[in-house]
């Protein structure tokens, strides 16, 4: 007699998969929220000051121009 034991696995098997789906989907879901944060930086396009950036937009304090978004 040969009794597959598979139809007795598929329920466990199946169960597990979907847990698998689920936190890979959680995972995911962590990982594209941590991207969504942009690290947004504004410059002066006359580089008055270099490299320095700022967190927001605004005018450059030295020539008054609009400061530039730069991408990091
Ligand atoms: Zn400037």
């Amino acid at each position: 007699m040969t009794a597959c034991p598979l139809p007795a696995l598929r329920g466990p098997r199946l169960a597990l998969a979907t847990l698998l789906m689920a936190l890979a989907a959680a995972a995911g879901l962590t990982a594209c929220h941590g991207d969504t944060e942009v690290h947004a930086a504004y410059m002066c396009p006359m580089e008055c000051e270099g490299d320095k950036r700022y967190p927001e937009p605004g005018t450059c304090p030295v020539c008054g121009m609009d400061l530039v978004e730069v991408q990091q």
